[in-house]
């Protein structure tokens, strides 16, 4: 299996596009992938709809690129997603700079909140079905395009786990509920990819983000576009490039050993850049336990979440509801103040992730700081 990495060191619309270009033709080319008369979804990472500088999205100038190359091939572009909370999938849309990006370029936006969803039977490790947003089913080609990032609950999110959001409206929440550790979320969007056909990933790893991913990290120039025909190989090599080992991520292991795809380094051809001309070491998410040996590692995390709680700060809070939207707890209220039930809360983050006013606050008590300090000391940072 080919991945490709090629340079890119802004999102001026020509150098992407050239840059996108070239790490297909690495991999066989746009050809080879798209007919005349084909309709192609380009799954884009929405979440909640921020703005493209904060790097949580797929970047506008990626996604404008991708769909002038589908149309340039013959095919007819979608650009489809839903976002963490139901019902603000279209402001998502428009404020991550996507919808522009369709109307300059020629791509059909969709969203999957209103496209109606398919029922579908998978006998996965977690999920028995998934309702399926009907364009990612009905699509001739279906193209991941995640943004290279660090995840606070699975570590890193790729394009195996970009397709979450083909689950529409609360039921991201419902499957939260049922997974709600890094393991069982991790099993349960290898459950969901496992109902999907995917031909192709186009990665935007021009800047990243690292830190408190996916939506609260920080921004990391990277100055990669990655291409590859599997979702599972692109996600071992974008995890090498921010150094993660690639058999740390739950979602790559469990697909490789479930047969969705190669998760395995030395089965992947890396094509144009080498992995260490442009490996970086992505700062992780403070919850990065996985870097101890499993049995410490997984006491003190355990014994540090048992000890931090996610917060409303009255202050921050702009009353928008979306945390609300997409508890899948039922754990928080507004009225008469935000407030968190800290005995529903199942710590999945979502209402951290998704709140775009920075109003969800982690706070971790004395004793989970130092062991997390105890942590980042024992993992060598
Ligand atoms: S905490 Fe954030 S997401 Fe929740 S209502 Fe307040 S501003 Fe909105
Ligand atoms: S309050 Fe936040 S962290 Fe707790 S279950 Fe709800 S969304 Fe998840």
């Amino acid at each position: 299996m080919k991945v490709s990495i090629v340079k890119c060191e802004d999102y001026e619309h020509r150098r992407v596009k050239n840059a996108i270009l070239r790490s297909l033709e690495l991999i066989g080319g746009i050809g080879e992938i798209v007919k005349a008369g084909d309709t192609v979804l380009l799954k884009v990472n929405v979440i909640i709809g921020f703005p493209p500088e904060r790097a949580a999205t797929t970047h506008p100038a990626v996604v404008g690129a991708m769909t002038e190359i589908v149309n340039e091939a013959g095919g007819i572009p979608w650009v489809g997603d839903s976002s963490g909370a139901y019902g603000y999938t279209a402001k998502s849309l428009e404020l991550s700079g996507i919808k522009g990006a369709c109307e300059e370029y020629g791509g059909k936006l969709i969203n999957f909140e209103s496209t109606g969803a398919y029922s579908v039977n998978i006998e996965g490790q977690i999920l028995k079905t998934v309702n399926i947003a009907k364009p990612a089913i009905d699509c001739d080609v279906l193209v991941s395009m995640p943004k290279m990032k660090t995840h606070q609950l699975t570590k890193y999110t790729g394009a195996v786990k970009n397709f979450y959001g083909v689950i529409p409206g609360s039921g991201k929440a419902a499957i939260h509920r049922q997974a709600p550790t890094e393991e069982s979320l991790s099993r349960a969007v290898v459950d969901i990819y496992s109902a999907l056909k995917p031909q192709l990933a186009v990665m935007d790893g021009i800047v990243g983000m690292e830190g408190e991913g996916a939506t609260n990290g920080t921004p990391i120039a990277s100055n990669v576009i990655l291409s590859c025909r599997d979702c599972v190989a692109l996600d071992a090599v974008a995890s090498e490039i921010m150094g993660f080992p690639h058999n740390d991520i739950l979602t790559t292991h469990f697909a490789n050993e479930r047969g969705l795809g190669i998760g395995e380094l030395d089965k992947i051809e890396v094509m144009g850049e080498r992995i260490k001309d442009v490996r970086l070491d992505f700062k992780k998410s403070r919850y990065m336990y996985y870097k101890l040996p499993a049995f410490l590692g997984k006491f003190i995390f355990k014994s540090a979440e048992n000890v931090s709680k996610v917060a409303i700060s009255e202050n921050d809070c702009k009353r928008c509801g979306v945390c609300i939207e997409s508890c899948p707890a039922s754990a928080i209220t507004l009225e008469p103040a935000p407030l968190i039930d800290q005995e529903k809360c199942i710590k999945c983050y979502c209402c951290h992730e998704l709140c775009r006013n920075g109003a969800v606050k982690l706070k971790t008590s004395f004793i989970g700081r130092r062991l997390l300090n105890r942590m980042k000391y024992e993992a060598g940072d």
